[in-house]
């Protein structure tokens, strides 16, 4: 099964079916996956505000002309916005499992997500594409793309979020094989340091079947780089 993540129906169908037989998500943990508690956090923007001020004054720039009054409290509220991932727990939307016989690849292809890169804390884009093998327990296909969104939402290397997009959906899934594939661009390559446009990167994750086994791992590729474009 191959699918768009815009493709929120089908997701809103299996979610009113899992509640007649929701069985409940395994919370099994790994220490390198990032995980929160969802214990409220306020952001402090007054900080950020203060921060940015600081910024501005330092590169030059006077924090006090008109175009500039709001930018302080501007950039504390972008802040918390995209990085709101800190403080929710992606896993949730694992939880609401049902349990199908199905035992082919469910494939969610060109989710959309912006990230920002922790070393810059510029902003890198691109497609992720989610593919497991199920092993009895199988998820709405929307909630691929919102583990993606929020594990997106945080300080960020593309290699860390890859990694630990496929933990999750191993363990909370138990699935017999788990395929994340990410490709995007970095502000911080294309406006800064080498400058390359256009230039785009490329990680993946490959847990279970598709790791150890090389048809497996070729018939989950060629489904993600096929249709790819
Ligand atoms: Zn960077």
């Amino acid at each position: 099964m191959i699918t768009d993540p815009t493709q929120n129906r089908v997701d809103e169908m299996t979610a009113e079916s899992a509640n007649t037989h929701r069985s409940a998500g395994s919370s099994r943990k790994s220490k390198n996956v990032q995980s929160k508690s969802n214990q409220k956090f306020n952001v402090d923007r007054e900080r950020i505000e203060r921060a940015v001020r600081e910024i501005l004054i330092a590169v030059g720039e006077d924090p006090d002309r008109e175009g500039l009054l709001e930018t302080p409290a501007r950039v504390a509220r972008m802040y918390s916005e995209v990085f709101s991932g800190l403080h929710t727990d992606p896993r949730i939307h694992l939880k609401r499992v049902f349990t199908e016989n199905y035992d082919e690849i469910v494939l969610v292809r060109d989710i959309e997500f912006h990230s920002m890169c922790e070393h810059h804390l510029l902003p890198f884009s691109g497609r992720a594409h989610v593919g497991y093998l199920p092993n009895g327990k199988v998820v709405g296909l929307s909630k691929l793309a919102r583990v993606v969104d929020e594990v997106a939402r945080r300080p960020q290397v593309q290699e860390r979020m890859t990694e630990t997009i496929a933990n999750m959906i191993e363990q909370d899934l138990g699935a017999r094989g788990v395929a994340v594939m990410i490709e995007s661009t970095h502000s911080c390559m294309t406006m800064r340091g080498i400058r390359k446009a256009g230039a785009s990167c490329t990680t993946s994750a490959m847990r279970g079947v598709f790791r150890e086994n090389l048809s497996s791992r070729a018939e989950i590729l060629g489904l993600i780089m096929n249709q790819s474009r």
